[in-house]
């Protein structure tokens, strides 16, 4: 038996002598309050020994999955200790998939079945995209305006120290964000970054798109499933160029879906859990695959029968609370 099972038994056996506690309490009186004594002792007992266990799973869970450093950042690698993630490959996911397809096919509902991709983090890395724009700004006159020996430190910045952001990248390629002129140069990079980023153009001119994930948006195209392509990019700026990268890198595009933010300012968790929603009112969902712990919890809590996917990429390392359902996790779609 699993830890995970054996604390959940646990806990279950507790309740249950919780509750015989409580009878006796409220009992005939037949019993000594000597022995409704003892029994409460017996169960702070047990209680004390599954919490010291419950410590221990922890930290050896945490040795076990120690937050990796990772060569693109030190930092956000991390994952949530509370959740019940399960490793797997992209062939194990095309039988889950291919195998919850046939069940919606054959318990016919009247609803077409559908799966979700996110896509920056998810389909495409978009490090490129922060790298080149980086190295776009040092030719600027802009760049010149700072310290030589900085900027040249900044152009030793290569994909690897690329991480979620740009003060990673500068944290990875071991540049110190205390230092007051580091702080200065790495405001104004952003300031450019910010602009460059989300303008609909970079993502085409440097996104890189992992390996086999076309591949596989094909394999759920081929066995029936209607590809839904789920995007916190901005619908206004961003559309037409995420058609243009969804073309150049082969994906199928014909009756699939793109849905990206009308509203840029709704938070991405809450903007992907009312997609998830709106796409699950006229479809199975059969799948659903994301790189940011704290978006697809929503999207678990909607429908934990889908097959939900974390692509262990990278991620912001914001704060997500426990989730008892569980998520695939793959590490890349190649095979
Ligand atoms: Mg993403």
């Amino acid at each position: 038996m699993d830890n995970r099972n054996l604390f959940i038994n646990l806990d279950n056996l507790l309740d249950e002598h919780v509750k015989a506690l409580r009878e006796l309490q409220s009992g005939d009186g037949s019993r000594t309050s000597d022995y409704t004594r003892g029994f409460e002792d017996a169960i702070n007992v047990v209680k004390k020994i599954s919490f010291d266990l419950a410590r221990e799973w922890a930290s050896t869970a945490i040795y076990e999955h120690p937050p990796h450093p990772h060569p693109r950042s030190r930092i956000y690698r991390s994952e949530p200790m509370d959740w019940w993630i399960e490793d797997t490959t992209p062939s194990s996911l095309k039988s889950f998939i291919a195998s919850r397809a046939n069940e919606f096919a054959n318990h016919n509902n009247g609803k077409s079945s559908a799966i979700i991709f996110d896509l920056d983090g998810t389909l495409f890395d978009v490090g490129h995209r922060t790298l080149g724009i980086l190295k776009r700004w040092l030719t600027l006159s802009e760049s010149q305006h700072f310290p030589k020996s900085l900027v040249k430190r900044i152009e030793g910045i290569g994909f690897n120290h690329i991480g979620y952001s740009l003060a990673h990248a500068f944290e990875n390629a071991g540049l110190d964000l205390r230092n007051p002129d580091v702080m200065e140069v790495l405001v104004t990079v952003e300031r450019y970054w910010r602009k460059k980023f989300f303008d609909g153009e970079s993502l085409v001119e440097f996104d890189a798109v992992y390996t086999g994930a076309a591949d596989f948006v094909w394999f759920c195209k081929k066995i029936g499933l209607k590809i839904v392509y789920l995007t916190g990019r901005s619908q206004k700026v961003m559309y037409q160029g995420t058609r243009k990268q969804l073309e150049k890198f082969g994906f199928p595009l014909e009756d699939a879906e793109l849905i990206l933010k009308i509203n840029t300012v709704t938070d991405d968790a809450v903007f992907k859990e009312e997609a998830f929603r709106s796409v699950a009112a006229s479809h199975n969902v059969v799948g659903n695959f994301e790189n940011e712990y704290v978006n697809i919890r929503g999207m678990v809590q909607c429908d934990p029968k889908a097959v939900h996917v974390v692509v262990d990429s990278q991620h912001s390392g914001r704060p997500v609370s426990a989730l008892p359902d569980k998520v695939y996790r793959i590490q890349s779609f190649a095979s």
